[in-house]
């Protein structure tokens, strides 16, 4: 299938259901994502998230509807797949670094491994984006000799080492303490700027407020409201939103 309800939809979610066992956790899902937009999820804890971002990389499967990415259909394919996550670089909440490898190697690794980069290739375009998320000075050190902070910058360097045409986060920043949280969300504010297409699941309000183009609420695996930033803070129409802005407000 390709895409051709518009040239610049990037990502399309449509009528995307799925189960885990019996518990229905995504319900009729749709949305659409345009190249260069920055759209934040936000909503209670269990709301389906994260099993929405990671369906876009397939890490979950879908039951129903469908998802398109860059024109490439999500089916079971594994083509269709890897080709979907050669574009798409993910960032988790735990910082899932390889424990044994150095900050180097964990950003060497898959570029060698998948887009067939030498060791002299990789290590040159790893340093760069290390660079770029400033903590190219730790590239020789394991990653539990770094703090939080550049742990999670150095996944997102991994990640950015791949090339991908969109990023996604989810809670970046909900397992780091409070002084480090500000390092990487800046981090993600020079992606923004450099015009990286980005879904985030966070609840820092402040960097929803200043990059999102779109906010996205979900609540009981489904899409309740969607609005920019400014309206949605401001009037948020759906009550489950409402009670949502006022508990983390
Ligand atoms: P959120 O990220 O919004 O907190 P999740 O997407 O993690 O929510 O989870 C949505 C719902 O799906 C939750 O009720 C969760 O318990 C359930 N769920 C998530 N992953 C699994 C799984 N692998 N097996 C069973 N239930 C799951
Ligand atoms: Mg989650």
């Amino acid at each position: 299938m390709t895409n051709t309800d518009n040239n610049s939809t990037f990502i399309q979610i449509k009528g995307v259901s799925k189960w885990f066992g019996a518990f229905q956790a995504l319900k009729d899902i749709n949305l659409n994502v345009r190249k260069g937009e920055k759209i934040v999820i936000c909503g209670p804890s269990g709301s389906g998230k994260s099993t929405m971002i990671r369906c876009i990389n397939h890490l979950e499967a879908i039951h129903k509807g469908s998802i398109v990415v860059d024109g490439t259909s999500l089916s079971d394919s594994s083509s269709a797949i890897d080709a979907v996550r050669r574009e798409v670089g993910m960032v988790f909440q735990s910082f899932n670094l390889f424990p044994h490898r150095t900050v180097l190697e964990n950003c060497t690794l898959a570029p060698m491994r998948v887009r067939g980069m030498t060791k002299r290739q990789a290590e040159e375009n790893a340093r760069e984006y290390l660079e770029r998320v400033r903590v190219l000075e730790q590239a020789k050190k394991y990653p539990s000799q770094l703090s939080g902070g550049q742990q999670q910058r150095v996944a997102i360097a991994r990640a950015l080492c791949m090339e991908p045409k969109i990023m996604l986060f989810d809670e970046p920043t909900s397992a780091l303490d409070p002084e480090m949280v500000k390092e990487v969300l800046d981090t993600m504010i020079g992606l923004v700027r450099d015009g990286m297409t980005m879904m985030c699941v966070t609840h820092e309000m402040g960097f929803a407020r200043q990059v999102a183009d779109r906010v996205v609420f979900m609540a009981d695996g489904a899409v309740l409201e969607e609005a920019p930033p400014e309206e949605f803070f401001r009037n948020p129409k759906h009550p489950r939103a409402q009670a949502f802005l006022g508990e983390i407000l």
